[in-house]
């Protein structure tokens, strides 16, 4: 297995890599309740082993996962609820707004974008030129509302898994903690997946949107996912790095 981790390189090891490829991976997590069958990190757990896979496969670097990110929010005189906390349009049950169990993600979205700017400002210092960023919903749409922007300051290319993705079925991560997502962390990750945690009754499948998590969700879905994700996300790489090299 290759080293694809920027934090386990060194640097001489960095140097060379990036030069055959300069694309920089970084998974965007939340600490996230994702059902009661999920773990906390999903977000970012998905879009770090789809980076890994991308990585060993045609170079470049995957950065440590973020874990705070946006999310619509409602304060509720003093208490606060956001993302999932609040039943929104497509959950697969409703229920009461509520904290969820575990979610201890939310930042507001300026500082996150501020934040992701820093990040771009010293890849583009460090000879990246490609950053694919992906992982939670909103996380990801903050990043690509950066494009114009990493390309006049910073000269970087960005680009999202959903970039070059135009199934919609196949889409990476298009779900809450529904039969996407749950194939997905089934696929890549299958033994922190645990359907014994669901009650009989369903009363603790809340916070969920997309289609039944435990009914619809299959490893075979996950890894359909997973390679179209992947063929469709290596040929938009290697299309700007030509763009790029042709210059
Ligand atoms: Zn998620």
């Amino acid at each position: 297995m290759k080293k694809v981790l920027y934090e386990e390189l060194l640097p001489e090891e960095y140097v060379q890599k990036i030069k055959e490829m300069p694309v920089a991976y970084l998974p965007l997590g939340t600490l996230e309740w994702h059902g009661p069958h999920m773990p906390l990190g999903a977000d970012g757990i998905q879009s770090k082993e789809l980076f890994v896979r991308v990585a060993e496969k045609i170079g470049g670097v995957v950065l440590p996962m973020l874990f705070m990110g946006p999310d619509r929010v409602f304060d509720d005189w003093g208490t606060v609820f956001y993302g999932m906390d609040i039943n929104t349009e497509g959950a697969l049950n409703t229920y009461y707004a509520q904290q969820m169990k575990g979610s201890a993600y939310w930042m507001e979205k300026g500082l996150f974008q501020n934040l992701l700017r820093s990040i771009l400002a010293q890849l583009s210092r460090a000879g990246v030129r490609i950053v694919v960023g992906h992982g939670h919903g909103p996380s990801t749409n903050a990043f690509q509302e950066l494009k114009e922007e990493a390309e006049e300051k910073y000269g970087l290319r960005i680009m999202t898994a959903w970039t070059y993705a135009e199934d919609e079925r196949l889409k990476y991560q298009n779900d809450h903690a529904g039969a996407n997502e749950t194939s997905i962390v089934m696929a890549v990750r299958p033994e922190l997946v645990d359907f014994g945690q669901v009650k009989e009754d369903e009363s603790n499948l809340i916070g969920i949107a997309g289609r039944h998590p435990v009914r619809e969700s299959s490893v075979a879905f996950g890894n359909e996912i997973l390679e179209y994700t992947m063929k469709t996300l290596i040929a938009g790489i290697e299309k700007e790095y030509k763009t790029i090299r042709e210059r």
